[in-house]
């Protein structure tokens, strides 16, 4: 089985502050390292499940999507480094994947816990594929599916954990942090969270072909609500996309991935006047 790792930087073990998920942040360089532990931690509990192929997404917007260190990662991993991307955490993924791991994320815009956003979190408020409000665990849930290959695993501190399994009950979830405010966490020892991430993506491996996918069928609508007018007005531009409200646009497409895709344009069309690596 071929396993992809989405790991994010929020929702490591240790991590509480934008400094340290920033790149010209202080502690930022102890983050990165925290942040290849876990995904290391996940890629041995993979393999120890029974994965014949790992690949890891380096999915933490903070300095391009370059966050990951590739010379401490375990050798028997390939690493997807780098941005722009189409299909941004989960670029590259297709229907040749058995699971999909969602490791150190974070919840979604406007909830409790340790530096919930979605995905940009200068620009983006709340998110909506169909009627359904979803963070980055369901935006990637979502696609996913679409591609047939189920969430088996979601790392975090407690509260999105609990994002995940309502969401997805079947999900494995490893709690490393309980949240005590959006910048303020009691943490496992980095030791003890990488060994609980190992277990429970062994777990994981083992019960993925037991769960099931439901893809949305055709259309897929997704629509944004951004945190200003302006990031709204250039969102805008992306083909098809229609201004719904002040803030919010709405994109109507034939599948998630081109919504997914629709999505990450709307995204990128922000950028250029506000800078790209205050984000993920
Ligand atoms: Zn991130």
């Amino acid at each position: 089985m071929r396993v992809y790792i989405s790991v994010d930087m929020e929702g490591c073990s240790g991590v509480v502050h934008r400094e340290q998920t920033n790149p010209i942040g202080y502690d930022y360089e102890s983050a990165r390292t925290l942040m290849t532990a876990e995904a290391n931690a996940a890629v041995r509990g993979a393999f120890e499940g029974g994965a014949t192929e790992v690949v890891v997404s380096d999915s933490h917007g903070g300095n391009g999507m370059r966050n990951v260190l590739i010379d401490r990662l375990d050798p028997r991993a390939e690493l997807i480094l780098g941005s722009p991307r189409r299909l941004g955490q989960l670029e590259g993924l297709d229907d040749s994947y058995g699971a999909l791991f969602l490791v150190g994320y974070h919840t979604r815009h406007g909830s409790t816990g340790v530096l919930s956003h979605t995905t940009n979190g200068q620009a983006v408020a709340n998110v909506w594929i169909g009627d359904e409000l979803v963070g980055e665990i369901g935006l990637n849930a979502r696609l996913a599916e679409s591609f047939g290959v189920p969430v088996a695993l979601v790392t975090g501190d407690d509260r999105t954990v609990a994002e995940a399994k309502e969401q997805l009950p079947e999900v494995e979830g490893v709690v490393v942090k309980k949240a005590l405010g959006r910048y303020t966490a009691r943490c496992l020892h980095p030791e003890r969270a990488q060994q609980l991430i190992e277990q429970g993506a062994v777990r994981a491996v083992k019960k993925a072909d037991r769960l099931g996918t439901e893809p949305l069928g055709s259309p897929v609508s997704i629509r944004v609500q951004f945190k200003e007018t302006g990031s709204a007005e250039a969102a805008a531009a992306v083909p098809g996309a229609v201004l719904v409200a002040d803030d919010t646009v709405e994109l109507s497409c034939d599948s998630v991935e081109q919504a997914y895709a629709g999505y990450s344009s709307m995204v990128a069309l922000w950028e250029p006047a506000w800078g790209g690596w205050i984000r993920g």
